[in-house]
């Protein structure tokens, strides 16, 4: 299996012969921020704005939210920060957003649905990030998670528009990977949460520690979803990243390269391998190693199989 020093990586991320790949660090508040400036990522790909409020019963104001952004925003400097709006609902409940007493939150209101049934809730979040984003040297960009569908997608991708910013969103429903090449028609990038795309696509609770095989991130047919929606990120010009827990293991890192996607986010604390390991494989190793993974029976078969082209 291939190894790699964490400090023969330098930023910006690419592999051995030079295929450009960002790194990213997925973080939850300015501390986590601060400490993922520390390292080499390019930017923050995923910063989940509903662990910031786990404990209020009352939304907080525009303003207050703004600070909150704002000092990820400053921690990151002049590098890229994705901002996902509020994943309120089923494993992240949020005591002024969630619907109490759903039978099956996870199937429930939750993510961006919330926004739909309370517009107002999504409009004043995005008007926070656009007061947070104004002046701030880093790239904002906004996606909302949970998105079914294209008209979804359209509804998210001009109000944030409206707003001056770039919008994008979660593919983390597999009716969502399956429209990638619609919904990019309506948006400027995608990210694939893949703890989620993993839970739906297999029926299998994320959380339940018995169905770990089935919601492993090496999955074959996980990785084919993710190559359909890489394709359509190619097809549009646009870029499709990683967010979800595949992106913080380093060969399952070098085959999502493979299989076209563009950017990877993990833990701050994983970013750095991810980055070095990324570095001592050609595109083309990547490209094998997807081939070999997506071709293999399950998980262990995949992880072999790629193992032996990414020597
Ligand atoms: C995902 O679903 O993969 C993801 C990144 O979002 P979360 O884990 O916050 O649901
Ligand atoms: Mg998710």
């Amino acid at each position: 299996m291939l190894r790699a020093a964490a400090a023969s990586w330098r930023s910006p991320g690419a592999t051995s012969d030079g295929h450009a790949v960002d790194i990213l660090a997925n973080v939850q508040d300015g501390a986590g921020a601060r400490k993922a400036a520390e390292t080499q990522v390019q930017g923050v790909g995923l910063f989940r704005t509903e662990l910031c409020f786990l404990d209020r019963d009352v939304e907080p104001s525009v303003d207050e939210q703004a600070a909150i952004y704002r000092e990820v925003f400053t921690a990151m400097g002049d590098r890229k920060v994705v901002i996902r709006t509020l994943d309120a609902g089923s494993d992240k409940p949020i005591g002024f957003a969630t619907i109490k007493d759903e039978p099956n939150p996870a199937l429930g209101v939750r993510g961006m649905r919330l926004g739909l049934r309370d517009e107002g809730l999504m409009d004043r979040q995005l008007d926070a990030i656009a007061l947070a984003a104004e002046g701030s040297a880093a790239p904002v960009w906004v996606m909302a998670p949970m998105v079914a569908t294209e008209d979804e997608a359209e509804w998210f991708g001009a109000k944030v528009r409206a707003r001056g910013l770039m919008p994008g969103v979660m593919i983390e429903i597999p009716s969502a990977a399956l429209l990638a090449d619609r919904i990019l028609r309506h948006v400027d990038f995608v990210s694939i949460g893949t703890n989620d795309l993993s839970q739906y696509a297999f029926a299998a609770d994320r959380m339940a520690p018995s169905l770990s095989e089935l919601t492993d991130p090496w999955q074959p047919a996980l990785l084919g979803l993710i190559e359909r929606v890489a394709r359509a990120g190619a097809e549009a010009g646009k870029p499709v990243g990683v967010c979800g827990e595949a992106a913080a293991d380093p060969q399952l890192g070098c085959v999502l390269v493979g299989l076209g996607v563009s950017s990877l986010s993990s833990a701050a604390s994983a970013a750095p391998l991810v980055g070095a390991t990324l570095a001592r494989v050609s595109l083309e190793a990547c490209r094998s190693a997807a081939r070999a993974a997506l071709g293999a029976r399950g998980p262990a078969a995949a992880r072999e199989a790629a193992a032996a082209q990414l020597v």
